[in-house]
């Protein structure tokens, strides 16, 4: 090993930016801990305004060469890196459990199998992309999709490869060059992905990676003049501090934000798959962004679905993330433990009743929890945990579970649980949510536009929606007459 690079669980992994094609140093390092134990993974390179200007020049220099390869080419290249990615997945997932405290399970089968996925769609997406010309008086009006540019990609902690090529796939199949600064809490896969994606045959200067907080790196990278794109996906307020950058240079900015969404479930719903929902929502230890938090119940049925709920996520294993039979792992860091154990201390103070958990577990966990009892306008209802903590309200009809669902400031997603079609067509109509599951959670299909409300967003991404975001589109008009035979 040498002083730049780390051994996580058996796989090396470096800890210096990614720039140009080449590994770069800074004079300063950041301490990156494993949520299991609490243990130091190492020290990272902590970028300042010297490496982020340093990595815009690369993608400047890198732009107009990936630009300009052939469509063909560029997919070719994304499908390589898909198939380098599935060739790495166990070390992928190792180096994200370790460093996330995400479960090594979901990594291996769902999260690594995903990241690969990006690559292909946004690849085969790329080959399709067409427009049909049109007709305006004999002019013929040609739309076509010019990349844009250098582009800035900020992303979170708490699904971090995946989240990042999310937005690294696409914007490289629009023809884009990409600066991607990962969390400073989990910032180890997108290291060892610069390695694989490089190693797979995407030229230098087209991904780069710099490493560092938010409020240097980040601010710095955002707040380039020569940055044609950010995409951001975080949380809000650091989503205002962005988008007074992106301002300043008038740069398009796309924003995926928190949630607080509901899960509304009906009398006439299939309670063991509406109860199988509520439980689901602990997943990644409640670090998810899409999590329905709120569940609304209908009065009637509130105490079955209470019982049955506590029985189901009474038995679900909580410990370390690394062994297969464990269902919810630790939170990242002992900041955001002591946040989620703020918010449940301070609802109680406020009358919230405890269902199950309300408290710390052993080390870097938290017991999963239900709350009841709680008002409508109360922290605990109206804010963002990104904990395993769950609160339980009742409704008597129809219009009062819609109006509890929507009484919010964000519009992430939105839950249904209901037997009946009429209902199911009429609640979604009503709902304020980018998007709507009816009887199933966390279905996403790539080609679907996903993002936010309210402040849960601004912009969607998926399918042509990242196109026409990582795009300048033109219209070239073509008049009839003026055309020499050059035969
Ligand atoms: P965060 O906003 O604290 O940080 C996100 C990223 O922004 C990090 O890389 C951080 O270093 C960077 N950053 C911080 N300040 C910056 C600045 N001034 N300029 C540029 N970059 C800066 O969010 P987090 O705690 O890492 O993530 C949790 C949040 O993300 C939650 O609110 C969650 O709901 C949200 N999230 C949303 C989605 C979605 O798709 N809607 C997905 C996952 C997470």
């Amino acid at each position: 090993m040498s002083e730049h690079t780390l051994n996580v669980a058996g796989v090396t992994v470096d800890t210096r930016h990614w720039i140009g094609g080449e590994r770069v140093a800074s004079a300063d390092t950041f301490v990156d801990v494993s949520p299991i134990d609490g243990s130091v993974l190492g020290e990272i390179a902590r970028g300042t305004t010297a490496e982020a200007s340093a990595a815009v020049a690369a993608a400047r220099a890198a732009f107009p060469g990936w630009a300009a390869t052939a469509r063909a080419e560029r997919a070719r290249i994304l499908h390589a890196v898909a198939d380098a990615v599935e060739k790495r997945i166990e070390d992928l997932s190792i180096v994200e459990t370790h460093d996330n405290g995400a479960l090594l399970r979901s990594h291996r089968r769902g999260v690594m199998p995903r990241v690969a996925h990006n690559f292909r769609f946004f690849a085969d997406w790329l080959v399709g992309l067409g427009h049909e010309d049109f007709d305006t008086r004999g002019h013929t009006n040609h739309v076509s999709w010019d990349p844009a540019g250098p582009c800035v990609l900020i992303t979170p902690w708490n699904a971090p490869l995946m989240l990042a090529t999310w937005k690294i796939a696409p914007a490289l199949a629009a023809g884009n060059t990409v600066i991607l600064k990962p969390a400073e809490w989990a910032p180890l896969t997108a290291s060892l992905f610069a390695d694989i994606a490089a190693e797979a045959g995407l030229p230098a200067g087209v991904l780069n990676v710099v490493q560092g907080y938010g409020a240097e790196a980040g601010n710095a990278l955002v707040s380039h003049p020569d940055v044609r794109r950010i995409s951001f996906t975080g949380s809000v307020p650091t989503a205002k501090t962005i988008a007074a950058a992106a301002a300043a240079n008038l740069v398009p900015a796309s924003f995926e934000l928190g949630g607080k969404s509901p899960l509304l479930v009906f009398a006439d719903a299939d309670l063991d798959l509406a109860v199988d929902l509520a439980v689901e929502q602990y997943d990644n230890a409640g670090q998810v962004c899409l999590a329905a938090t709120r569940i609304l119940v209908e009065e009637t049925i509130a105490q079955e679905f209470t019982r049955r709920f506590t029985e189901k996520a009474s038995a679900l294993r909580q410990g370390d993330p690394r062994d297969e039979t464990t269902d919810i792992g630790p939170n990242i860091h002992t900041r955001q433990l002591e946040k989620i154990d703020g918010f449940v201390q301070r609802a109680l103070t406020a009358g919230a009743r405890v269902v199950i958990g309300g408290r710390r577990g052993e080390g870097q966990y938290y017991a999963p929890t239900l709350l009841t009892d709680v008002a409508q306008d109360s922290e605990i209802v109206q804010e963002e945990v990104f904990g395993p903590v769950l609160t339980l309200q009742t409704f008597t009809d129809e219009d009062e579970a819609v109006r509890l669902a929507n009484d919010t400031r964000f519009g992430l997603a939105a839950t249904v649980a209901t037997g009946d079609r009429g209902r199911a067509a009429r609640v979604t109509d009503r709902l304020v949510a980018g998007t709507v599951w009816v009887n199933c959670f966390f279905v996403r299909d790539l080609q679907a536009p996903f993002g936010g409300s309210r402040h849960s967003g601004v912009g969607r991404e998926g399918g042509t929606w990242s196109f026409d975001f990582y795009c300048d589109l033109k219209n070239t008009v073509s008049a009839p007459k003026g055309w020499r035979d050059h035969g």
